[in-house]
């Protein structure tokens, strides 16, 4: 597939879209968004990261994460904030950097829970949407990543990609990148085993179940390296909003 001309780059650029990018974990959401958001000069906005940041102070307040009713007593307690910059993502909890405390396999094993409470995902979604009206507002391309960023928290967004990859090629992405990050050397086989519980755990939820949503272009990644994929994702964008390629 070619590259798209520095042109198509430009006038989609000018038009600082709303993008969101929705999969599982592992497909290459992370670095896709942010390589895009970098591309516009725009916003990169994680949302898992509120999720996993709302995670990491309830487990450090002994909280039970095993109920509902507890965690949702305590949801609108810590003050989350994202670094927007995708060259640096940044995450703090009442002021304190956890860029890196909220990626343990404790929160990753925790945060499904987490984010089957109500009142997690009511107070969530505004946060997240807050980020993108502040990037409307100064006439910025926001990326956001998620799992319902397409279908509830931007339902008016401009582009809606659905990023997927197969379970093998996830767990090794997400192996590779965890060993990078928390220096932990994880069997792909348990990663793998661990994507799958917590897909399984995000598609059986009451509140928002994690579904394909109909008006995402899917794009599978499963092949495709990290260039290939944004050039790709950037081919939809136009497409989507109706600029052409050349
Ligand atoms: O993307 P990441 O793997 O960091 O997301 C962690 C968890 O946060 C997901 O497994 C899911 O339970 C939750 N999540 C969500 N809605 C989003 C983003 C993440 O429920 N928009």
């Amino acid at each position: 597939m070619s590259q798209i001309s520095q042109a198509a780059l430009s006038a989609l650029r000018s038009a600082h879209p709303t993008i969101a990018i929705d999969g599982p974990s592992g497909s290459g959401k992370s670095t896709v968004a942010r390589g895009l958001a970098a591309l516009l000069h725009g916003d990169y906005v994680d949302t898992g990261a509120t999720y996993r940041a709302m995670t990491w102070w309830l487990l450090g307040c002994a909280v039970d994460v095993t109920s509902q009713d507890v965690i949702a007593e305590h949801a609108d307690q810590p003050m989350i904030e994202l670094g927007i910059d995708p060259s640096s993502p940044a995450v703090w909890v009442d002021a304190q950097d956890v860029t890196l405390a909220i990626r343990t396999e404790e929160v990753s094993n925790a945060v499904s829970q987490v984010a089957a409470v109500p009142a997690v995902r009511r107070r969530m979604v505004a946060l997240q949407r807050a980020y993108a009206e502040t990037a409307e507002a100064q006439h910025r391309a926001v990326v956001m990543e998620g799992r319902d960023i397409a279908s509830v928290v931007l339902p008016g967004a401009d582009v809606k990609i659905w990023l997927t990859a197969d379970i093998d090629a996830r767990a090794a992405r997400r192996a590779a990148q965890d060993s990078v990050l928390l220096g932990s050397a994880a069997q792909v086989n348990d990663v793998a085993r661990d994507l799958a519980n917590r897909d399984e755990a995000d598609s059986m939820r009451e509140t928002t179940p994690v579904r394909v949503n109909p008006e995402s272009a899917i794009v599978d990644a499963t092949h495709l390296n990290v260039e290939q994929t944004i050039n790709a994702v950037l081919r939809i964008a136009l497409e989507q909003m109706g600029l052409p390629h050349e």
